[in-house]
């Protein structure tokens, strides 16, 4: 574990299985037992940096622009979200981030990692929390969920193949990184035992 006076967390899994959901109850949970968290979500950083460019007009239109253009701003905003941390936890002598993010993008050339080594070595992460369901419960919270554009992966075979990466890919950053894995199952209408699978292995590394 590093010398930081917070946990880092990574939250990963594919879009629509519900990171922000249960993220979000995972830091009222905290909360209730006097552990302050905070949840960033990387893509915002990123479209932070882009929004004014007039490149991308919402955050899904992210992964569309070329990868030369996503790779520069994935390790600035990296280096922005600790700095922003650093700043959070300051007055705190304990705390946790939670970093939502993705670990494979789908862009115009090809499928691209969310945590390439230069950005794990940016976050040094404690925990990396893998979160998945089932690939059909996903494609109904994507057709449910109409504030966002998530229909490039909508096919239950994609979701299937990819929540198959992520496992492979949570082995590789746990390795460079030495952070534990948590795998966490995001079953329909239960979200908030998601949420607590996650509190108890955030607790579990504190104390
Ligand atoms: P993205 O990576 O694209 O940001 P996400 O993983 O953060 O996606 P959310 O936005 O949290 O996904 O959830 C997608 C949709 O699924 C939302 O409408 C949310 O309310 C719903 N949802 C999340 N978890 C559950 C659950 N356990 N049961 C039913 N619906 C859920
Ligand atoms: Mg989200």
């Amino acid at each position: 574990m590093s010398e930081r006076s917070f946990i880092v967390s990574i939250a990963v899994g594919v879009p629509g299985v519900g990171k922000s959901t249960v993220l979000s109850i995972t830091k009222k949970l905290l909360q209730e037992k006097s552990l302050y968290a905070e949840v960033v979500n990387y893509g915002d950083f990123i479209f932070e940096e882009l929004k004014d460019s007039g490149l991308i007009s919402s955050r899904d239109d992210l992964r569309r622009l070329p990868l030369k253009i996503q790779f520069k701003h994935q390790s600035n905003a990296a280096k922005r979200i600790i700095d922003y941390a650093t700043e959070v936890f300051e007055e705190k002598k304990q705390g946790v981030l939670f970093i939502d993010t993705h670990l494979w993008i789908k862009t115009r050339s090809g499928l691209w990692p969310g945590l390439p080594l230069h950005v794990v070595q940016i976050l040094r992460p404690d925990l990396l929390i893998l979160i998945e369901a089932d690939p059909m419960d996903i494609i109904n919270r994507i057709r449910r969920d109409q504030s966002r554009y998530r229909e490039d992966y909508a096919d239950p075979r994609f979701i299937e193949e990819l929540q198959e990466m992520n496992r492979r890919e949570a082995l590789v950053i746990a390795t460079l990184s030495g952070a534990a894995i948590k795998i966490v199952l995001n079953k329909e209408g239960r979200a908030e035992d998601a949420a607590r699978d996650i509190v108890d292995a955030v607790i579990a590394l504190i104390r």
